[in-house]
């Protein structure tokens, strides 16, 4: 299913990619606070929570079973196997988001398995992935997250390198070595990307039949 003709060509669908521990959700969350416009993403996961996760605002919890019955039910836009466990984007998520008043935009936090099927489907996405400076910094952050056990915490960095080696199937590339630069340069490509000609034709068009222009 190609799904850019039942989207509005001024949305802006953004995938959000990195190696676990780069910063992508720290990221995300900033830009949320900073672009009311732009909704998140709440994908399907098998893993369990973090302390500090809300089930339906950061992912939909649920057992291996329930997910393998949605795959089987066609529910998911995309999903993959990441670090041991499932994650998908359900259709609905993007139906939900469409759906509501003011939203100009939605994040996928997603790994590059995910990002190579949305695309498929939404050519108009645009893809960013975020890069740590070295592995010796990647594994700081995510030791000093403390949200993993050890066992998770290897498979993560063990993936980490192999998941950057994908870096070209994305537009962007964000160096995340300060936070603040990376969080400027990912705004001004937001900012940027709903400017397009594309996204803006129908301003315009508008403009200049009601004669304003
Ligand atoms: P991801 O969502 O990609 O797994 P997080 O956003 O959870 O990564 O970030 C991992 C850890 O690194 C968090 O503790 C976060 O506060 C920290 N972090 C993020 N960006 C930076 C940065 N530029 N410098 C130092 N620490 C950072
Ligand atoms: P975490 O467990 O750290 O939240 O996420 C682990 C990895 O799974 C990250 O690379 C994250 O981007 C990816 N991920 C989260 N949700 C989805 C999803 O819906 N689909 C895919 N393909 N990957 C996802």
């Amino acid at each position: 299913m190609n799904f850019s003709s039942a989207i509005p060509s001024t949305f802006l669908p953004i995938i959000l990619s990195s190696p676990s521990g780069a910063g992508k959700t720290t990221l995300t969350h900033r830009l949320l606070e900073r672009c009311p416009d732009l909704r998140f993403s709440v994908s399907h996961t098998t893993r369990s929570p973090r302390s500090n996760e809300v089930d339906g605002t950061d992912y939909h919890f649920v057992t291996r079973q329930a997910f393998e019955a949605k795959i089987a039910e066609g529910a998911f836009l995309e999903w993959a196997e990441v670090h041991g466990n499932l994650y998908g984007t359900s259709l609905s998520e993007i139906t939900r988001t469409l759906a509501q008043p003011g939203c100009n935009g939605i994040i996928f936090d997603i790994d590059y398995q995910g990002a190579r099927q949305i695309r498929a489907k939404m050519p108009d996405v645009i893809t960013l992935f975020i890069l740590p400076p070295s592995l010796v910094e990647l594994e700081k952050r995510l030791r000093n997250r403390a949200s993993e056990t050890e066992e998770s915490l290897r498979a993560r960095f063990a993936a980490a390198k192999k998941e950057i080696e994908h870096y070209a199937l994305f537009d962007y590339l964000i160096l995340n070595d300060n936070l603040e630069r990376a969080f400027d340069e990912l705004r001004s490509i937001v900012i940027a990307e709903h400017a397009r000609r594309p996204r803006r034709a129908s301003l315009a068009e508008s403009l200049l039949r009601h004669g304003a222009l």
